[in-house]
């Protein structure tokens, strides 16, 4: 199979339809040769409006304040490859939060893209796909220094959700002394350093 046969694949993808009790709408973006290989958690209800990955306060806090990017830079296709556990966005739950990403969605299709795309640093976001990339470690040991994945170099981030309070309340030195490391690493990738 082709790269471009994959996405053709994940596009057409209504496997969780019964599930959600909606028509899925995988969101990813990138290509093969994309620099920076993103993995999180799932798209949120305004990214399935919108249809756009990160277009929403996750996503400004991640672009602007962490990365400390533009859109320009962010969405350039040699730079990142946006992706997630679920390509879609799995729905509300009956407490008003978004249900948990199918881990099916990652065997069938992360899998394959982690085979195909050819980037030089991993950058995971959240727990829950820390997880599912590094099931033996500790989250806050990952997030506190830099893995290896296939291979290649890996970061991992706390979930930037407005909703993560606690986690940074109780991590002050993720923002004061980690991001700073984390960023230059993104830069040199990105060669904007
Ligand atoms: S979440 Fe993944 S497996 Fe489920 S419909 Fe979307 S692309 Fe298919």
């Amino acid at each position: 199979m082709t790269f471009e046969e994959l996405k053709e694949q994940i596009v057409a993808c209504e496997a969780c339809k019964a599930k959600f009790g909606f028509t899925p709408t995988p969101i990813f973006h990138g290509k093969e040769q994309s620099k920076i290989f993103q993995i999180s958690q799932a798209p949120s209800h305004n990214v399935h409006l919108t249809k756009k990955p990160f277009n929403d306060q996750t996503g400004a806090k991640l672009k602007y304040k962490w990365y400390n990017i533009t859109d320009d830079v962010f969405y350039d296709e040699d730079n990142f490859y946006i992706t997630a556990l679920s390509h879609c966005f799995p729905g509300k739950n009956a407490r008003g939060g978004d249900n948990s990403p199918p881990l099916s969605c990652a065997k069938k299709w992360l899998v394959k893209e982690l085979e195909m795309v050819n980037n030089r640093l991993f950058v995971i976001i959240g727990a829950k796909a820390a997880q599912f990339l590094f099931p033996q470690d500790r989250f806050e040991d990952l997030v506190f220094k830099n893995s290896t994945l296939h291979q290649k170099p890996a970061i991992v981030l706390p979930h930037p959700s407005p909703l993560n309070v606690k986690w940074f309340k109780d991590h002050p030195q993720f923002e004061e002394k980690r991001l700073p490391e984390i960023r230059e690493m993104i830069w040199s990738v990105l060669e904007l350093a």
